[in-house]
């Protein structure tokens, strides 16, 4: 029995590995695929107190830090979370576990496009995060796919950066924000609009060199490219929370208070899945999340000690 067993080894879950074993909490956490998204993101640049860091040995030192003070990790997926008699019993691959209190923080996925290549040159020329990889393409070309508000938003904050960008969107017209098309607009000539337009294929051994368009632009099916940027949107991992009937907010994610708490008593989310700080995906945002959430199940178990399961059981009966 675990005091508590958390879900997923991202920013948000490394963190609370750190806060539960600095709390002296019996605590496993399931990995997942080690790292998340930071693990694949390339150079973190952005993480405080970190000159800038391949994303991987990020995750790595957490990894480490969590260990340090007590935290035990497995490799392994969730496949089953149970509310079983008065605990949380999880299922993975291999193992049964049970714990008094679960952290979920199995992430959100950026929406990608679904093409060959498209895995492999991920932090290679394909880039899912202007805040994050913008910079790299100071006075260089790229193109970004989208049309909502949010790739508006991305080609308005990495102007400062790149020398020209395309807009390639499905659609007839850009759907944003009045003001973000505004701001867009005075960008120029430095952003062109290619409307009913897909990316069909994405050409590169080791890095991005061109894609390939299903409507010619300017004559050519091609566009050479330094950098493609995809905004269609975000996938949280929810439906392991849902199968025991945690609430989802209107867009899908995971509803949580302030202290990380869901309306399921003993059962804590964080993270990109959760939709606090107005969804704002990042790995600090993440990681103050799942501290939080640590401390949330740490009082929670202190509290009802090792009657923990039975309270949560009254809880959840009435
Ligand atoms: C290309 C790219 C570049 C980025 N660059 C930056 C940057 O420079 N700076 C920055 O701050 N942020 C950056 N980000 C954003 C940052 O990576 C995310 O905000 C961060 O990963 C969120 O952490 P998380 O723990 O919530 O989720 P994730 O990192 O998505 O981790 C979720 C974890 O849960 C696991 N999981 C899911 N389901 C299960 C299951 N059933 N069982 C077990 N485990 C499960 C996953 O395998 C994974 O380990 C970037 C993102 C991308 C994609």
């Amino acid at each position: 029995m675990y005091d508590l067993i958390i879900i997923g080894s991202g920013a948000a879950g490394l963190a609370a590995s750190i806060y539960a074993g600095r709390y002296r909490m019996k605590t496993l956490l399931i990995e997942g695929e080690f790292g998340g998204e930071t693990s694949k993101a390339g150079e973190i640049a952005n993480y405080p107190g970190v000159m800038p860091i391949d994303g991987y040995e990020l995750m790595k030192t957490m990894k480490e830090q969590g260990k340090k003070v007590g935290a035990e990790f497995k490799d392994g997926f969730v496949k089953n979370i149970k509310r079983e008699g008065h605990c949380f019993s999880i299922q993975t691959e291999k193992e049964l576990f049970q714990s008094k209190a679960v952290i979920f923080a199995g992430g959100a996925e950026h929406r990608r496009l679904g093409l060959a290549n498209e895995d492999a040159l991920t932090g290679r020329g394909v880039h899912y995060c202007m805040t994050c990889d913008g910079p790299i393409y100071t006075d260089k070309t790229i193109a970004m796919v989208g049309g909502g508000d949010s790739s508006v938003k991305s080609l308005n904050l990495g102007a400062e950066y790149f020398k020209k960008a395309y807009l390639i969107t499905m659609e007839k017209d850009i759907h944003a924000e009045p003001i973000n098309l505004e701001h867009l607009k005075e960008k120029g000539d430095k952003i062109e609009v290619l409307t009913e337009t897909q990316v069909k294929e994405i050409v590169g051994d080791k890095k991005l060199e061109k894609i390939i368009l299903t409507r010619p632009f300017k004559g050519s099916g091609e566009l050479l490219v330094d950098g493609l940027f995809v905004e269609i949107g975000f996938k949280p991992n929810v439906a392991l929370p849902q199968s025991i009937g945690v609430e989802l907010d209107e867009k899908g994610y995971i509803k949580v208070d302030s202290m990380m708490k869901t309306n399921i008593d003993g059962f804590f989310a964080a993270g990109d899945t959760v939709n606090h700080f107005g969804r704002f995906k990042q790995d600090i945002t993440a990681a103050a999340m799942g501290t939080v959430a640590a401390t949330s199940a740490y009082e929670d178990v202190k509290t009802h000690g090792a009657n923990a399961c039975e309270f949560h059981a009254q809880i959840i009966d009435k």
